[in-house]
């Protein structure tokens, strides 16, 4: 069959790959001049830095088939996210852990006395957190919530945190002992050459086509027998139920030598800083040595039309103009809408890939 695709971020490159695999001819248009979408990584023509260019991307997994998945096109090498947030005047290790607590109160609690201290702090009227702000109240209490998470928060989605849902906020664990890594799966690295290696690895196969600088639009696809489409829901249907929105990120260059910030991910939680992190990449890559270092401060803000989406921001409130969207997604025939965009849905890299691993399974039961 002739399977066309738009956008070669991972959720198509995923699929493509699997369905040239199986035979089929598969046709990739992407709007933009590179590969990988927002996972994308290049070389810093002044540092040598291996940079990611839409901001920091971390991989990390729980699920076995995507990680032998991912190492199947790339050597990953060991990374741990560890952030460090500046609030209120000091430096504090996050997520938050019992560092951060003993730093933040002045303490020396362990475990089972930081577990009832934070008890004693939380809001315990809120017995179903219905927004951010509740389930930060209700499990860390206010203290630790205005200092490291309304202003950030705020600035991230440019909305108040009782109208961001709880699920934002449960991305983030909270630790009573010292372990700092961001993230609580079981596997996490770096491709050694970047995600646009990998991308490319992926989509290193004799049945896939690719262009660059070229969308695809909907009244092109009945040269194909099968599209995937993962560029933005609404921009399929020439938005007429209206823009869905996203926030995009603007970034500001830093150049530096040596080591300038100490670590990968500085998150400035005052309101009164603009920005919401600075990242520090050669830190990403921490088997490589570089003299130069390049950093950029990353800024969000609404997303206008001729803007990158980055974040799709659901609310706690009921969004009409997305279940008209996904009603016409439903009804519509021979598309499958696939990744972030396509599904309007905050993924991380694995959840990308595994969604697209079981669009391929499905679409293999229908028509394979
Ligand atoms: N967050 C915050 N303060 C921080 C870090 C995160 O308030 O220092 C909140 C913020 O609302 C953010 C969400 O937690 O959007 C999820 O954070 P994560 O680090 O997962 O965001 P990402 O790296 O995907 O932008």
């Amino acid at each position: 069959m002739k399977i066309g695709m738009a956008g070669a971020g991972l959720s198509c490159a995923v699929i493509g790959r699997a369905l040239a695999e199986d035979g089929h001819h598969v046709t990739i248009f992407e709007s933009r001049s590179h590969l990988a979408g927002n996972c994308y990584t290049e070389r810093d023509s002044e540092t040598g830095v291996l940079v990611h260019s839409y901001g920091p991307h971390i991989f990390h997994t729980d699920d076995d088939e995507v990680w032998a998945y991912v190492n199947r096109f790339s050597r990953f090498l060991p990374y741990v996210n560890r952030v460090k947030a500046t609030t209120q005047g000091r430096v504090f290790s996050l997520p938050i852990n019992l560092l951060t607590i003993n730093q933040y109160f002045g303490t020396t609690l362990s475990p089972s006395e930081a577990q009832a201290f934070i008890a004693e702090r939380a809001d315990k009227s809120i017995k179903e957190p219905a927004n951010f702000e509740e389930q930060a109240l209700r499990f860390i209490g206010r203290e630790l919530y205005e200092a490291f998470f309304r202003g950030y928060t705020r600035k991230q989605w440019g909305r108040e945190p009782t109208e961001i849902p709880a699920s934002i906020l449960k991305r983030l664990p909270v630790r009573f002992n010292y372990d700092d890594n961001y993230f609580s799966h079981r596997y996490q690295g770096m491709p050694e050459h970047g995600y646009t290696h990998l991308v490319e690895q992926i989509l290193d196969h004799p049945n896939i086509d690719v262009h660059l600088d070229n969308a695809l639009h909907r009244s092109q696809m009945d040269r194909f027998d099968h599209v995937f489409w993962s560029g933005p829901l609404d921009a399929y249907f020439d938005h007429q139920f209206g823009r869905l929105e996203y926030r995009t990120l603007d970034f500001e260059r830093i150049h530096g030598e040596g080591d300038v910030q100490g670590c990968a991910v500085m998150n400035y939680c005052d309101e009164s800083v603009p920005w919401t992190r600075i990242t520090e990449h050669k830190h990403f890559s921490p088997w490589e040595e570089h003299e130069g270092s390049t950093l950029f401060r990353e800024y969000s803000r609404a997303c206008g039309e001729n803007d990158i989406a980055y974040y799709p921001i659901h609310l706690t409130t009921a969004d009409t103009v997305l279940k008209r969207y996904q009603e016409a997604a439903r009804k519509e025939e021979g598309v499958t809408f696939v990744g972030r965009l396509g599904t309007y849905r905050y993924l991380d890299m694995d959840v990308t890939i595994r969604a697209a691993m079981d669009a391929v399974a499905d679409w293999r039961t229908q028509y394979g």
